[in-house]
């Protein structure tokens, strides 16, 4: 019963792979640069979508989110879904409707807007990143719906705003209505490698944050007269570098950096020549902790590691927290969604997927900070935001089966 109807759905899968192609093009010639990005936003992509799901039997819901930042001043995100015997419990795909920008349009070789299909290959801006999860998940509830095969629970699909800024006008506001239940499933198709090899499971919590000392500035010859600012802020960081990558030393091999790490990164310009002792320094570091620690004890660390260093040498310093996300537990690897999904990508692809964590944060940790189990899984070449990125017609296909086979694996 079970192979038969996998069997079924891959061919349903199988037989709409020209539309496939063809819904994806024509999604991806709509324009949906984020507006805080300088784009016209998801507005006419999502309607786009709304009707062909329409055009096909569903109904859709739709929650708009009032931005008045945006053209048209709401950002819309959709989802569609088909009943199962546990009519209480959801399997979600989650992809993203908006994109970056092209970025410089003389490193593309077509235009970004414009798909080309070559080589089995569609370029364009947002191809990967996520217009090719958007539409498998899509066909693969197509498949499903046309296959009438018994599903254990619900399966849909939603098609959010605003995750290439944040967030704050698409997932977030969703969760905050509530929409999500701590026993659904959650796919989050928006990260992978090219042959499916990983199901993501965990994700670090991130800091951002900027040190901005104060001395005096003064010329060079004459240092006594002054503060210099850069040997402070110099000295803050090798201290800061010291005391958190000293302290915050557990390991975690789910991930393939499998401890925190706190990197001194950034730093502005100070003075424009050589013989000025600067009065201000400015730098930043990139914090990625693991989710065994609590944030808030690093920024503790940070501030008592900032006294220090002001009293010891008289300088003003400020810390500021530029962006910090706390990282949600990670997901047991033999939670439902998880244990499904690996199952369903062996069945398809005979590839035998591992678990693993990262050091970067995709909507799945918004997802397991509320207590929902979420696997982030995708099969791409991993060319997000780069000029010429592109999706491979044949991952559109199989990823497509994977996600449509993942709900009768459960039966
Ligand atoms: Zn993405």
């Amino acid at each position: 019963m079970e192979t038969d109807a996998l069997d079924r759905v891959e061919s349903a899968v199988d037989a709409r792979a020209r539309e496939m192609q063809g819904v994806f093009t024509d999604m991806l010639r709509i324009k949906a640069v984020n507006p805080r990005m300088g784009g016209p936003g998801e507005k006419e992509r999502a309607a786009f979508l709304e009707k062909f799901l329409r055009g096909n039997g569903f109904a859709v819901d739709r929650v708009d989110v009032k931005d008045g930042g945006a053209p048209g001043g709401v950002r819309p995100s959709i989802s569609a879904k088909i009943g199962g015997k546990d009519s209480g419990r959801n399997l979600w795909y989650i992809s993203h409707l908006d994109t970056v920008p092209e970025g410089s349009r003389d490193l593309w070789k077509t235009d970004p807007f414009e798909p080309v299909v070559r080589d089995g290959k569609v370029y364009a801006r947002g191809a990967e990143d996520n217009g090719q999860s958007l539409v498998a998940s899509l066909f693969a509830l197509l498949a499903l719906k046309e296959v009438g095969a018994e599903l254990p629970f619900n399966v849909g699909v939603w098609f959010v705003a605003d995750e290439e800024f944040g967030s704050d006008y698409g997932i977030k506001a969703l969760l905050e209505k509530g929409l999500f239940k701590k026993t659904d499933l959650v796919v989050v198709p928006d990260a992978g490698t090219p042959t499916g090899s990983d199901i993501e499971i965990a994700e670090k919590g991130l800091l951002w944050m900027k040190l901005t000392t104060e001395g005096k500035q003064v010329h060079a010859s004459l240092p006594k007269k002054g503060l210099n600012a850069h040997r402070v802020g110099m000295e803050l960081a090798l201290d800061l570098d010291r005391v958190l990558n000293g302290k915050y030393t557990k390991r975690n091999r789910l991930y393939d950096y499998p401890v925190s790490s706190f990197e001194p990164t950034k730093v502005e310009p100070n003075v424009g020549n050589i013989n000025t002792i600067p009065g201000e320094d400015v730098s930043y570091f990139d914090c990625r902790v693991l989710p065994e620690y609590d944030l808030d004890a690093v920024v503790r660390d940070v501030k008592a590691t900032v006294r220090r260093v002001e009293k010891k040498r008289r300088a003003k310093i400020r810390f500021e927290k530029v962006q910090m996300e706390s990282a949600g537990p990670a997901t047991a690897s033999d939670s439902d969604v998880a244990a499904l999904l690996r199952r369903a990508v062996s069945a398809v692809t005979g590839v035998k997927p591992r678990f693993t964590g990262i050091g970067g944060q995709t909507v799945g940790n918004l997802f397991r900070r509320d207590g929902i189990p979420t696997a982030v899984w995708s099969t791409i070449d991993d060319v997000p935001h780069e000029p010429n990125e592109y999706s491979k017609l044949a991952n559109l296909v199989n990823d497509a089966k994977v996600f449509a086979s993942v709900p009768l694996l459960a039966v």
